[in-house]
């Protein structure tokens, strides 16, 4: 019997719009663009999995096409799921490190300072391509210890306010950069706002991207469990992220990809700009001004979610600010797939314009909301790239 999960595919009305806006058939013939790979393909899988081809490997999951297409073909979740049911499953140690960030969370904050040292060396770079085919490209640096432990041990006093959110940091936080997770305590508790953090997992992007969907899904059921805990005596309490593709995971991968209920905690989720956002006109924190130009880059996943709306219109708060916004693309590094040596180019190709445009503007700063982006446009402009909250920091009076 022919097992039909998803049946958005027969939606498409073959108009090609979507493979008009995928960055990845822009830029390479490797792959035919999600038309044929979404709805084109399925149609053929589902009668002969062995009519599957390899191409699969080369789309991003950056969602664009969904974004794009008039039908609402889950075209990208068709995509990621038949790269788990058909391709092959022979075990990649490439993929299983790339993917496993709380793993690697854990030595990398253990072993800080020779693992930062390391991974920018030359000589290290040329063994990752050639003995684990990972590009060479510039890597995160760790943290020293985790945002876990510096939360309990300096900012555990949060009872103390009569509202609270539950954050959920992600990996990024954790493991690489402290510094937003202590700027979104700063901010909203100024605002009168405590902030609590639970028991989390990887919320999965990493692991979906790599076809471990069966830990994937246990990290979600993990993270669902733990989060509708937290929130299950206060309904109006919101769980709230930094990361916009954690945020998308948890909102939406969860259950369109994973198949993992998340109907207890759906409600709750909010990516940060949109709940500061939406508190501002009952918070009087006086900004000040800041007279630089930001050019602005809106992350794939947090467009698929529209939420750049409530980032442009947070950053237009800060007084003096000029605020280029980029055009709508892929920075193209979607995560793990830059650091993929077989997608290296593809991944620098994608984001050749976005990177003209930004040295063309020459801004004091690039904001973005993704940490991936982040680190794409470090690695290609000589900007320095900053969450959005780190530049409302900047103008807000604390005093
Ligand atoms: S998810 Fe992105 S890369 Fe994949 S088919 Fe859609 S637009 Fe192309
Ligand atoms: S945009 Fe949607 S309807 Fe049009 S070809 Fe693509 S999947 Fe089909």
């Amino acid at each position: 019997m022919i097992n039909i999960e998803n049946i958005s595919f027969d939606h498409c009305i073959k108009c090609t719009v979507c493979t008009v806006y995928c960055p990845v058939a822009k830029v390479t013939h490797l792959y035919p663009g999600p038309k044929q790979s979404g709805p084109d393909a399925e149609r053929l899988r589902i009668k002969n999995p062995e009519l599957v081809d390899e191409s699969l490997k080369y789309c991003n999951n950056c969602k664009r096409c969904e974004i794009a297409c008039p039908s609402d073909v889950k075209i990208a979740d068709i995509i990621q799921k038949a790269k788990y049911h058909y391709t092959s499953k022979s075990f990649s140690l490439r993929n299983f490190l790339l993917s496993r960030t709380d793993l690697m969370g854990s030595f990398g904050t253990f072993a800080s300072p020779a693992l930062n040292y390391f991974t920018k060396l030359f000589f290290t770079k040329f063994l990752l391509k050639t003995f684990l085919n990972i590009s060479p490209r510039s890597f995160p640096t760790y943290e020293n210890g985790t945002f876990v432990r510096w939360y309990y041990e300096h900012a555990r006093n949060q009872n103390r306010f009569s509202e609270k959110v539950t954050y959920f940091h992600g990996c990024y936080v954790n493991y690489n950069n402290h510094e937003i997770g202590k700027t979104l305590i700063r901010i909203l508790n100024l605002m009168n706002i405590g902030v609590m953090i639970t028991d989390e997992k990887c919320c999965g992007v990493p692991l979906i991207a790599n076809s471990s969907i069966n830990k994937a899904k246990k990290n979600a059921h993990f993270n669902v469990k733990y989060l509708a805990k937290s929130v299950s005596h206060d309904k109006t309490k919101k769980i709230v992220l930094t990361s916009s593709s954690c945020a998308y995971a948890l909102k939406y991968e969860y259950k369109n990809l994973l198949g993992v209920n998340n109907s207890k905690i759906y409600d709750q989720i909010e990516y940060i700009t949109q709940f500061i956002y939406e508190k501002l006109e009952s918070n009087n924190f006086i900004l000040s001004t800041l007279n630089i130009i930001a050019a602005y880059h809106a992350p794939c996943h947090l467009e698929r979610m529209g939420g750049t709306i409530y980032t442009i219109g947070l950053l237009k708060k800060i007084p003096g600010l000029q605020l280029k916004i980029l055009n709508s693309e892929c920075c193209g590094i979607a995560g793990t797939y830059g650091f993929k040596n077989e997608c290296n180019q593809i991944s620098q190709d994608i984001g050749k314009e976005l990177f003209k445009k930004i040295n063309f503007i020459q801004p004091d700063v690039v904001v973005t909301d993704c940490e991936t982006c982040k680190w794409q446009i470090e690695m290609n402009t000589s900007y320095e790239v900053v969450h959005p909250l780190t530049l409302l920091a900047r103008a807000i009076r604390f005093d």
